[in-house]
């Protein structure tokens, strides 16, 4: 990068800071990414433009909204947006969450527009694009998050054509006969095609988009080459599946922490003996709990022999505490009472539900402990629980079954690829899984592992960055 200023933009902070009585204190949000995308901004400095959501946040900022991170030895700068109330609630939980959300997992029954919710998105993302315009020269070089911020690339080539402009865009791209669903689908592609670059996590989102971009605009499309000539600006896109940090789940796993907690978890829930299964996930209705709970019902149901000697631990963390999370809450809750009540004997009873947000030094254990792994989803854009999973696999001794919807699906072979809506199908590979030799595990598991450890967080920002100094020497020549 050396003489172009980084500069990421996207609706969550890296830093937090909080109000607790007359003291502030900062919070690091859990998550690969943040702490990714700040090891990558701690070594190169740059700014990080996001949303001030902390209670403290505006204490500590100076007048141009700047706050040095990270806070024990600043290394770049946190540039915070501002957003009453009202707007953040129409921009993030009415446009982001309501509509492009469900939209592009295609659970269309869950789409609910408001015009208030676009109104206040367009003024959402006209307040982050003139921060980023405050902090950025020609060279600079802005890296935009995911589907809270898609007007932001357009309104900054409005202003300045010569910046470099790349987009990460982390969830599913649907094909164009839902896409035409959204009654802004022409001005959400458009202030996409501001951007010089666009990352998808699989080849099949990177061609969804290239075909909506040619059903709703006039624009050249070379389908080889991958890039989109819109209104004479060049947009180019590329798959990079993102990752996890392999190293660190690896030795979290491996630890004697782990270890202790492996065997305290075991003898709590008394599972000393037999197989355990494992499923954690954010509450969310993409991820097709349900699904997962029939096929688990359909299992106990048709092989009665492993009936007390599986039991299957769901983590289910609560987030976006709202309708509709609130009514799936309820649903996935009485299935497991119901499932529990149905097959329970003795103490044993076969679904362990956690409903609290459990840390990654103590997931890494659950990981590890776990024979079989679910991953159920109907669409997701990769799945780094998959991906988890595998790198804490340190005994090389447990199976994945993965949805084939989930993108992850598309580089881990080595799982067992599963379609949630084939509950019978489902419930055969739970079956598979059990029973499979130790010898086909291993082999399975060596080999995703190997897959993981390859292609982590870090080669995946790499790739990326490579990719954009690629397009901005490209755009420089060009000049
Ligand atoms: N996660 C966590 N604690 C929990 C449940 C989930 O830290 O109790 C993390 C999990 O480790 C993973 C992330 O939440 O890093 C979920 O990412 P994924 O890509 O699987 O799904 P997303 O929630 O982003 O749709």
């Amino acid at each position: 990068l050396s003489d172009k200023k980084l500069i990421i933009v996207s609706n969550r902070e890296p830093y937090i800071h909080k109000k607790t009585g007359l003291s502030i204190k900062v919070e690091k949000p859990a998550g690969g990414l943040t702490s990714a995308m700040d090891d990558v901004l701690k070594v190169t400095g740059g700014t990080w433009v996001a949303w001030g959501s902390g209670s403290g946040d505006r204490d500590v900022v100076d007048n141009k909204n700047l706050v040095p991170v990270p806070p024990e030895n600043p290394s770049y700068m946190l540039k915070r947006v501002w957003l009453t109330p009202s707007k953040a609630e129409n921009y993030y939980h009415g446009y982001s969450n309501q509509v492009l959300w469900p939209l592009c997992h295609i659970t269309l029954d869950r789409v609910y527009f408001r015009k208030k919710f676009w109104e206040d998105y367009k003024e959402a993302n006209r307040a982050f694009s003139d921060a980023v315009l405050e902090e950025a020269d020609n060279d600079s070089i802005i890296w935009v998050h995911d589907y809270h911020l898609c007007l932001v690339p357009g309104m900054l080539r409005n202003e300045n054509p010569e910046l470099t402009i790349a987009h990460f865009w982390h969830i599913p791209w649907p094909d164009w006969s839902v896409f035409r669903v959204c009654p802004q689908a022409k001005e959400i592609l458009e202030g996409l095609l501001g951007n010089d670059l666009i990352g998808f996590q699989v080849p099949l989102f990177v061609k969804n988009f290239m075909d909506c971009v040619s059903e709703c605009l006039d624009a050249d499309i070379d389908y080889n080459k991958a890039t989109i000539n819109f209104k004479g600006h060049v947009t180019r896109v590329k798959a990079f599946p993102i990752s996890i940090d392999f190293d660190k789940f690896n030795s979290m796993a491996s630890s004697q922490r782990a270890i202790r907690m492996i065997k305290n978890t075991k003898e709590k829930y008394g599972v000393t003996h037999g197989y355990i299964g494992i499923g954690v996930d954010r509450l969310e209705y993409t991820k097709a709990l349900i699904k997962r709970l029939q096929a688990i019902d359909l299992f106990f149901d048709r092989y009665e022999r492993f009936r007390r000697k599986f039991t299957f631990i769901q983590i289910a963390v609560p987030t976006r505490m709202k309708e509709p999370y609130i009514s799936y809450k309820k649903t996935v809750e009485e299935l497991i009472t119901k499932i529990n009540k149905k097959y329970s004997s003795g103490s044993w009873k076969p679904i362990i539900y956690i409903d609290t947000k459990i840390e990654h030094e103590d997931l890494a254990a659950y990981y590890r402990m776990a024979d079989v792994a679910i991953i159920s989803s109907v669409y997701d854009g990769m799945n780094l629980v998959a991906k988890e999973y595998v790198a804490s696999q340190v005994d090389e001794n447990g199976v994945l079954i993965l949805s084939e919807l989930a993108g992850a699906a598309e580089e881990m072979q080595g799982a067992i690829i599963v379609n949630p809506y084939d509950i019978e199908g489902f419930s055969d590979a739970i079956k598979e899984a059990l029973i499979m030799s130790q010898k086909e595990r291993s082999n399975r598991m060596t080999f995703l592992r190997k897959q993981i450890k390859d292609n982590d967080i870090y080669k995946w920002i790499s790739d990326i960055l490579h990719e954009i100094i690629k397009v901005s020497s490209f755009k420089q020549n060009r000049c």
